[in-house]
């Protein structure tokens, strides 16, 4: 889905303009299961993927159409696929291209329930995962052999919030074949991670996206700029004909349509097989949550960059984990990816410890104690005792949690409340 305007354009543009029968300007959403065929011929060339259509709403909704095609548009890629949760676009983003005995590469800095599907679930079904520090890209390479299908990180992991080296490790994976899937929940609009040479975009757009904290949903979205049919053997499930589909190679039925043989695959098998879609109503409300995505995250790095600088300066805090603020090889990193802001991620580390990182957060009046990020509105929370309380304290330390941390996610209050509430709150340590 190439479009060549600007991100506040496109996410009140892209993929729709009115409706042809009603006029509507608003996405309607279409709250139906199934569609009526024109007739026998039509679905059956729907069926068999020679034209695209709606079918069944698990594979394919109208509403959730316009979403896919505007986060596509907005990530640079060439079509995307809404599904029920970011776990699930997680899950079905490796599955799709990776099987029993089979194994992918991940970064060891991972959002919780990603580093348990990662470390319990996928060897459960038989996928190796290989954990990486990413402190050093080559260490992907070492990692690699000849069963390895994907390489997955996160753009903007906290607890640590050191940026991903996207353009070092996604050129490492091409030499071999093998795409890299970015996590860029974190950083939507901040960070494009195809542009860097990611294959492969993958969202909880319960955060940012959706932004009003309302609804569970995921996306991913297909950059077509992965030469899945060059990777041959390297990549076979979308070479090899599916027994699942007629036998077709995916690389092969999809060129008619366009460089979209990996999403087209996830929906028609992934969707169809194990469910996971997106319900309509939500995908309206991510379409709500987009139209203000740029103008949120501005207003949510700006206020991060002065809560970061107010932390800073206050005597009761030891350390503040914002990019901007690290060394010289970490911030530019960051600078390399990100554009417009750092982001609304932050840590920071209380001088007097596990106790005062609870009395800060019990003290907190407007910030919200979740576990969540992502919101509108300002959160909070002290990850030692929470989140993070049942890893040892060694685990605990080299997932970069402390006992004094206590991690931020920054709203789009007015900065005067956010600092008032921090000020008053550090007061109670
Ligand atoms: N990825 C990141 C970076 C997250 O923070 C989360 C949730 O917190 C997820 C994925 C999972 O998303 P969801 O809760 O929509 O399943």
């Amino acid at each position: 889905m190439t479009d060549s305007k600007n991100p506040e354009t496109i996410v009140l543009h892209s993929g729709w303009r009115s409706d042809p029968t009603t006029g509507s300007v608003a996405v309607p959403i279409h709250q139906t299961t199934s569609y009526q065929f024109n007739n026998t011929d039509h679905a059956a060339s729907l069926f068999a993927l020679s034209e695209l259509g709606n079918i069944y709403t698990r594979i394919m909704n109208p509403t959730n159409d316009v979403l896919e095609q505007r986060i596509a548009a907005l990530e640079g890629g060439v079509a995307a696929l809404s599904v029920s949760s970011g776990q699930t676009a997680t899950a079905m983003s490796l599955q799709n291209i990776a099987h029993a005995g089979d194994n992918i590469i991940s970064s060891t800095d991972l959002y919780g329930g990603t580093w348990n599907l990662f470390a319990n679930t996928l060897p459960d079904m038989g996928i190796e995962v290989r954990f990486v520090d990413p402190s050093d890209p080559q260490a992907f390479e070492n990692a690699i052999d000849d069963k390895t299908r994907a390489i997955y990180a996160e753009t903007l992991p906290n607890p640590k919030l050191e940026v991903f080296p996207i353009a070092e490790v996604a050129a490492i994976g091409r030499a071999h074949g093998i795409p890299l899937i970015m996590d860029n929940t974190a950083a939507p609009i901040l960070c494009r991670p195809l542009d860097h040479g990611a294959a492969i975009v993958v969202y909880s757009s319960t955060k940012y996206i959706g932004g009003h904290g309302t609804s569970i949903g995921g996306l991913i979205v297909d950059g077509g700029n992965f030469d899945w049919a060059a990777a041959g053997d390297r990549q076979p499930y979308l070479n090899q004909p599916d027994p699942s589909y007629h036998g077709a190679v995916w690389t092969v039925a999809a060129a008619p349509l366009g460089p979209i043989a990996y999403i087209l695959k996830a929906r028609t098998t992934l969707l169809r097989d194990l469910g996971g879609a997106m319900s309509p109503f939500n995908a309206f409300q991510f379409l709500q949550g987009m139209e203000t995505l740029p103008l949120r995250m501005r207003a949510h790095c700006e206020n991060a960059s002065k809560v970061a600088d107010f932390l800073s300066s206050h005597d009761a805090v030891e350390r503040v984990i914002y990019p901007s603020l690290m060394d010289d090889n970490l911030k530019s990193r960051a600078d390399a990816v990100m554009n417009g802001g750092y982001g609304a991620l932050m840590g920071f580390e209380l001088k007097a410890g596990s106790e005062a990182g609870k009395k800060f957060i019990d003290a907190l009046q407007m910030l919200y104690h979740v576990a969540n990020i992502g919101d509108a509105r300002s959160l909070a929370i002290h990850p030692a005792s929470t989140t993070h309380s049942q890893l040892s304290p060694e685990d605990q330390f080299s997932s970069g949690v402390t006992p004094g941390y206590v991690r931020l996610s920054v709203g789009i209050e007015h900065i005067d409340d956010i600092l008032a509430d921090l000020d008053q709150a550090l007061q109670k340590i």
